[in-house]
């Protein structure tokens, strides 16, 4: 590696912070600080976990930086004090493929199959309180044979990857609503919404956008049937033994802050809870939401730049109530019946509140609402409307818990869909010694992103 400016800037960071004693006359870390590993991976969540396990199997040597204190990023598990049962109230269940089987058997959790809700549901207007008479709720999942039809021509996007090819068809930026009017595809609206309401207003956003969180993978995924852990531990369980697995390569509670990435191996200075330390890494791997935020601290390129600077986000909080008064092991689905023909709530809207078999809670997601409490009253305004047919105010119902997911529906413009962004991004795979993985580069499911690392990321970055 060429030991630059820069490289010394690393190695001497907080001596220049400190101004003394020189860099030249004192070494900044003791060999404990400088860890030296084949590859280096930022973010511990399903991406960075999968990444990290498959490579030291491989008998890569890893490190994994993540800035909370688990593994398992979405991954939200409550468990429930008296019943003890758990409560996955942010990542629920897994497609059936290759790459799951592989993870979970890996840490002997074992799976079960999941198809429908076994617990009534109720369909509401939760602006007004209305509830649907359920002689006029059709809960069938329709034929999506001619759903299927009209996208397979993405076979690009079939496994969640963005290859939209070139020239890039005109329906991806065409707004789903229109895309939808096209194919006469208005029976599968409601079922497209359950997977994609993250989008926020279904009608209007790309339809590339809507067919990666309903598309072909998850139309053959939803026939297939789903896969949950069979353990006590839910969701987390499998991220807390990969953690154990893992040990001291993984370091939580932990950012970078500095790094000089080349294809010949690259120096990052990450904060740790006990100090500033060096990573020495043949290959970086990122796997978080590559937006300038996350990525502050890191030597980004103009290519980079130029690409990571166009994302937009749709703000998306998670919760679990409790004493709602609402009707025990039900769950309620909004729709927005001013919105005619589609009645799907659009913009800002809470999504469902759902019970997961938990006797005494409803999980709850508040789409596009960026303030937190803002976000919890359209929760506890919902629970009232709703309440007023069981004669319950909602004033009981309190939050056992309560999280923030950010950067998960990230997307650009229709017009830079269309000028070749995913292009351009896909272009960056390798540059500098880094690869990329995560939501941004394949579609957000934990089994398509496991795919897609294990098919396309990990065979680029061992070769
Ligand atoms: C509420 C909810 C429900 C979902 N349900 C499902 C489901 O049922 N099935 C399914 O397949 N998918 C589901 N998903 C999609 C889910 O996002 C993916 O399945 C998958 O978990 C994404 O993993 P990831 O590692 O790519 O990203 P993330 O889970 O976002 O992980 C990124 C990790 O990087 C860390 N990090 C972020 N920034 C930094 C930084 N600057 N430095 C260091 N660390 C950083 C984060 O703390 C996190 O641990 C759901 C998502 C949400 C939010």
């Amino acid at each position: 590696m060429r030991f630059s400016f820069l490289t010394a800037s690393i190695l001497c960071a907080p001596l220049i912070v400190c101004a003394a004693p020189t860099c030249s006359n004192t070494p900044a870390y003791t060999a404990a600080d400088i860890l030296v590993r084949d590859v280096l991976i930022i973010g511990g969540g399903a991406t960075g976990t999968y990444a990290g396990v498959r490579l030291q199997d491989q008998n890569k040597s890893v490190a994994i930086v993540e800035m909370t204190d688990k593994l398992g990023g979405h991954v939200d598990t409550l468990i429930d004090p008296i019943s003890h049962l758990p409560i996955d109230y942010g990542v629920q269940a897994f497609f059936d493929n290759p790459s799951t089987r592989l993870f979970f058997n890996r840490f002997n959790v074992p799976l079960m199959n999941v198809s429908t809700s076994a617990f009534p549901s109720t369909v509401a207007d939760f602006k007004t309180g209305y509830i649907m008479p359920s002689s006029d709720v059709d809960t069938t999942v329709p034929n999506l044979s001619r759903y299927l039809a009209a996208t397979a021509q993405f076979t690009g996007l079939a496994q969640g990857a963005y290859d939209l090819g070139n020239p890039v068809p005109a329906d991806l930026y065409l707004p789903f609503g229109d895309f939808v009017t096209k194919y006469n595809l208005t029976d599968v609206l409601q079922t497209a919404w359950v997977f994609a309401h993250g989008v926020g207003n279904l009608m209007k956003a790309p339809t590339l956008y809507v067919l990666q969180n309903f598309g072909q993978a998850q139309v053959l995924g939803l026939s297939a049937g789903y896969l949950v852990p069979a353990t006590a531990g839910g969701n987390q369980e499998v991220y807390d033994k990969a953690a154990a697995l893992l040990g001291q390569n993984v370091l939580f509670s932990t950012k970078v802050v500095m790094s000089l990435r080349t294809d010949s191996g690259s120096l990052v200075l990450v904060k740790t809870p006990t100090g500033n330390k060096v990573i020495k890494a043949k290959k970086v791997l990122v796997t978080i939401p590559p937006t300038m935020a996350n990525l502050a601290g890191f030597d980004l390129s103009p290519a980079e730049k130029a690409a990571f600077t166009q994302w937009t986000d749709v703000p998306y909080f998670v919760g679990v109530l409790n004493d709602t008064g609402l009707p025990n092991l039900t769950s309620f689905y909004n729709i927005d019946l001013t919105d005619a023909p589609t009645y799907l709530p659009a913009d800002k809207f809470v999504w469902r509140l759902e019970t997961t078999g938990v006797a005494g809670y409803q999980t709850v997601k508040v789409v596009g609402e960026p303030d937190s409490t803002k976000a919890k009253k359209m929760v506890t305004d919902a629970v009232a409307k709703v309440g007023q047919n069981y004669g319950v105010t909602g004033a009981s119902t309190t939050f056992a818990a309560w999280e923030q997911h950010t950067n998960l529906g990230l997307s650009v413009s229709p017009s830079a869909i269309k000028d070749g962004f995913y292009a351009n991004l896909s272009a960056l795979q390798g540059q500098k010694g880094t690869y990329w993985t995560g939501n941004a580069w394949c579609s957000d499911y934990s089994p398509l992103l496991w795919g897609f690392t294990e098919n396309k990321i990990l065979p680029s970055l061992l070769k």
